[in-house]
């Protein structure tokens, strides 16, 4: 890992027991692994950790140089819950919290008007997020838990909040002697790479527009 690197997030969903996280067929990574990778990475100074899995333990921070803000999708000695061809619904609720308004989406719950207000995301905003959809029955039943290790109201923030659609404009003009001119909006989280951009967002859109005004004339 880079030294300039401050912030460490780790995101983990999927299965969790005795023998650790599972990341293969019959592969298991220790929670002690994890503890002892994050505690050799003395540049990194806090870790926001999201553990959506079965039995959740905590990070074992260094207790002296780093600080922790770690969110259970359930309580240690629970289940977590993950549905056939749905996912995880705390991954999903995460993912919502942080780009449900960049990507111009919309809740997992109908008819919520969740929203989360101000510059950045707090610890606060996100338990207060989490805690609306668990009272509306989207986690299931689940019972979200958190542990924070030298945090305070100085150091709450996670991340900016993106409380906004976040898209990029594109005009699309042709060489003389063509007039054709074409604006097209393109979500940014749609945008994987700029080739990918061009060959399977634009220009599809472009053809698509040209061959409707072909069929008028
Ligand atoms: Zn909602």
């Amino acid at each position: 890992m880079r030294h300039n690197v401050h912030t460490l997030v780790f995101l983990y969903s999927g299965h969790h027991g005795k023998d650790g996280f599972k990341v293969g067929m019959n592969e298991y990574v220790s929670m002690q692994h994890i503890n002892k990778k994050i505690q050799e990475c003395t540049h990194v100074k806090i870790v926001i950790a999201f553990m959506d899995c079965c039995q959740p333990e905590r990070i074992r921070v260094k207790e002296e140089e780093q600080r922790l803000i770690q969110f259970n999708a359930t309580a240690s000695t629970d289940a977590a819950l993950s549905l056939r061809n749905e996912g995880s619904p705390f991954t999903k609720l995460l993912v919502q919290a942080f780009t449900m308004k960049a990507s111009g989406g919309k809740c997992a719950l109908p008819h919520c008007e969740c929203r989360i207000d101000g510059p950045f995301i707090t610890i606060d905003s996100l338990s207060h997020y989490i805690e609306i959809h668990r009272q509306n029955g989207l986690l299931r039943g689940m019972e979200p838990e958190k542990s924070l290790i030298n945090i305070n109201w100085q150091n709450e923030c996670l991340a900016y909040n993106y409380a906004y659609k976040v898209a990029f404009r594109f005009d699309i003009v042709l060489p003389h002697p063509f007039t054709s001119k074409h604006t097209f909006e393109v979500l940014a989280t749609t945008v994987k790479d700029f080739d990918a951009l061009i060959q399977t967002i634009l220009f599809p859109r472009f053809a698509g527009r040209r061959i409707f005004t072909v069929n008028l004339i």
